[in-house]
């Protein structure tokens, strides 16, 4: 596909919606989050060959939050393999991104990697051998590898505005700590999850940062591999179901591809052997996902016509 073609595909989807831009409700559980404009918008398309195409605010960096839960996910991976599901399972949850209600039924093992709970855990592993400051620093690290510039950081009053407010997530990690599901302290396991929650990242930057997911593992412009083909893969299904919470079927119906949402508004969708597409939207719907950025996936999905279905 030439960057004229993909350029058009971009324009007409994001042209289509942009009568809603401004909709939705910014996350205000965060007070950070709370004061960012909700009438930015912006998408990117990177594809395996390096083409690109971009609109909106493509380039100014955004709270990626829950996005990143992608990244602990893939080095997690890498770190214990399939061990991690001892921990973990790989269900979708059909319950709040927050929910204590199932954890409690569950036993202290959380329903998959994505939603809160889950992802405390991964930063409990991601903290063997190494202190809160290095495990973050290894998130960054990777990051920055595949990007090949020393760029991505922390919002670091993003950070603290979470860690202020993070009763619920403490909440999650003493009561898997009491079913000897975490091996730090609560603290540790909070200033981890915390910040790598608040890396701030543009579209562009999402988008290439992903590349390695739509090929199998292996990013096709640093030439590395990333993360094995069997593993890669595992990532994707769970992207696919579990991706956006309670609205994970929701996403999968009306978009069609796999994807990870935060509520800082990104939603980073994952076409398999054609490339990454990043969307940011600041207004979210009642489940705490992008709503316009849904509307733009689902409209770029149509348009195009990639979907895995
Ligand atoms: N840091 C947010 C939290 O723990 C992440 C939520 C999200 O993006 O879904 O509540």
């Amino acid at each position: 596909m030439t960057n004229a073609s993909l350029n058009q595909i971009l324009d007409s989807a994001c042209r289509s919606i942009q009568d809603q831009i401004g909709s939705g409700k910014v996350a205000d559980y965060i007070p950070a989050l709370a004061r960012v404009d909700i009438k930015k918008f912006g998408a990117s398309i990177l594809t395996l060959d390096g083409e690109s195409a971009s609109f909106g605010d493509a380039k100014e960096p955004f709270s990626i939050q829950s996005i990143s839960k992608v990244f602990s996910l893939t080095l997690v991976l890498n770190q214990i393999g399939d061990k991690l599901w001892e921990r973990v399972h790989h269900e979708p949850s059909g319950n709040a991104f927050n929910s204590i209600v199932q954890l409690e039924m569950e036993r202290g093992i959380p329903r998959n990697p994505f939603i809160n709970a889950g992802a405390l855990v991964l930063s409990d592993i991601l903290l063997k051998d190494r202190t809160p400051d290095t495990s973050i620093q290894t998130i960054l690290n990777f990051l920055n590898e595949i990007i090949g510039e020393k760029r991505i950081g922390i919002d670091h009053e993003v950070a603290l505005s979470e860690l202020e407010t993070a009763h619920r997530n403490s909440s999650l990690v003493h009561f898997m700590k009491s079913c000897n599901n975490i091996e730090n302290t609560v603290s540790d396991v909070l200033n981890v999850y915390c910040n790598h929650c608040s890396i701030a990242m543009s579209c562009e930057d999402l988008s290439r940062s992903m590349l390695f997911l739509a090929k199998e593992g292996f990013d096709p412009i640093s030439n590395q591999r990333i993360i094995s083909p069997e593993l890669a893969r595992r990532i994707n299904s769970i992207m696919m179901l579990c991706g956006h919470y309670d609205a994970s079927g929701d996403f999968a119906y009306r978009v069609g591809l796999p994807g990870k949402s935060g509520v800082g508004g990104g939603i980073v969708a994952i076409v398999p052997e054609v490339g990454v597409i990043t969307v940011w939207s600041p207004g979210l719907n009642k489940n705490g996902n992008s709503l316009v950025g849904t509307s733009a996936l689902e409209a770029i999905a149509k348009i195009s016509n990639w979907n895995i279905l």
